[in-house]
């Protein structure tokens, strides 16, 4: 097999107004930069003309590989199938909307060069995103990083360039709910970062709409943390020892002035919803983690290839797929 030096892997959804100017601006960086490389494109289950334009590039261009999805595995998932295929010593990811520059990964190559294993881009200003995008992504960046013992960088994206050895680390670890820049933390080695100016978007829509954000965050602070279960285990404690004290306080009054507790439908209302209210939550974080666990305990693969393109030969380390026609 030939020498790769530096695999660039990107994720594409529904992305059919950006691939021809990602593509030659991507090849247009890497021609100039002279190292061997390979662009992986993963079509994650797109219902445009996504696939079929990608299938185009492939055909001109055999340094351009293609995972074409089944269906929507969605974007973490999308960058560990690239990280499975990718053939090069070291590998960068890369947002196919072009509002990560690609001009800074011959900078990556230099660092990586230079003895680092991960080399993440650091967002210094995000433009063109909605106040209520970047207000969500700060708070939820510096609360994960209270409720985990991880160190994961804040206000970094996927957006970087790995090492193989990283690659190989994070292989290894099995978990179907994938906060993969957490994964990369939590494997080590030696991390630098280097800051850039995330641009707007080249054209299209933003395929993160809330529900995915909240789940993707989801992921973020469960596979990361179980601190929400501690914090229930605490509140439940505190919220039963006041209780205790109201109990206390209600049975004085009935012995010592029996008549003044006629009335109290009102607060008995309201403990009884906060109560209720506090109880139901709990469940629900209780919930997100036996959910995760059923998923894990299942066990199936992560996504499921139709079609590989340029690279039929590489065997994912997962399973193999079959070619009947
Ligand atoms: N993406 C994907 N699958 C998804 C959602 C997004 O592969 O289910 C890709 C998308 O095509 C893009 C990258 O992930 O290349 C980042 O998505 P997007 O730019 O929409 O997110 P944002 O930058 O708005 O957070
Ligand atoms: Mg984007």
């Amino acid at each position: 097999m030939e020498e790769i030096v530096c695999s660039v892997i990107v994720p594409m959804y529904n992305e059919e107004d950006v691939i021809a100017e990602t593509y030659s601006r991507l090849t247009r960086v890497m021609e100039n930069f002279g190292e061997s490389y390979e662009i992986i494109f993963i079509n994650d289950g797109s219902k445009d003309r996504t696939r079929e334009m990608l299938l185009e590039i492939c055909k001109a261009d055999t340094r351009v590989k293609l995972i074409d999805f089944a269906r929507n595995f969605g974007h973490q998932v999308a960058i560990t199938a690239g990280m499975d295929y990718a053939a090069g010593q070291c590998m960068v990811i890369i947002d196919g909307d072009l509002q990560d520059p690609p001009e800074l990964i011959p900078d990556m190559v230099r660092l990586w060069r230079e003895g680092n294993d991960v080399v993440y881009g650091k967002r210094i200003s995000r433009q063109g995103e909605t106040f209520f995008k970047k207000m969500t992504a700060k708070v939820f960046y510096r609360l994960l990083n209270k409720l985990t013992d991880v160190d994961i960088p804040v206000d970094t994206g996927d957006f970087r360039l790995i090492d193989r050895r990283v690659c190989e680390a994070l292989k290894q670890l099995p978990e179907r709910s994938r906060y993969v820049r957490g994964l990369m933390s939590w494997v080590g080695f030696k991390q630098v970062a280097i800051e850039f100016e995330r641009n707007e978007r080249f054209a299209g829509q933003t395929k993160y709409p809330f529900k995915k954000m909240l789940k993707l965050a989801m992921d973020g602070i469960m596979s990361f943390s179980y601190k929400p279960l501690k914090i229930s285990s605490y509140l439940g404690t505190i919220l039963s020892f006041f209780s205790f004290l109201y109990f206390i306080f209600v049975l004085l009054q009935k012995i010592f002035f029996p008549h003044t507790t006629q009335s109290g439908w009102a607060s008995l209302i309201a403990v009884s919803l906060f109560f209720n209210g506090i109880i139901l939550l709990m469940l629900g974080i209780i919930g997100e983690y036996i959910g995760r666990i059923y998923d894990e305990a299942r066990g199936r693969p992560l996504y499921i290839i139709s079609e590989l393109k340029n690279m039929e030969d590489r065997e994912g380390p997962r399973y193999k797929i079959n070619k009947t026609r």
